[in-house]
């Protein structure tokens, strides 16, 4: 699967990412920069998010190595 704005490989959590704040029903995705851009906040601020789901227990994203 790979960014529908840059072409980018997409991990796990970017599709969790865009899943989660965009919706469920996406066919395409953005990766982590592009969704970033699109929702007009940083980088940052999505990976706090991401931590946050995961702590949850959202099964839309794994543990990973930032
Ligand atoms: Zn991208």
């Amino acid at each position: 699967m790979q960014c529908k704005c840059c072409g980018k490989p997409l991990s796990y959590n970017e599709v969790g990412l865009h899943k989660k704040l965009i919706g469920k029903c996406s066919q395409s995705f953005f990766c982590k920069r592009c969704l970033a851009r699109y929702l007009d906040v940083s980088e940052k601020l999505l990976e706090e998010k991401q931590k946050q789901f995961l702590r949850a227990g959202c099964l839309l994203f794994v543990e990973e190595a930032l």
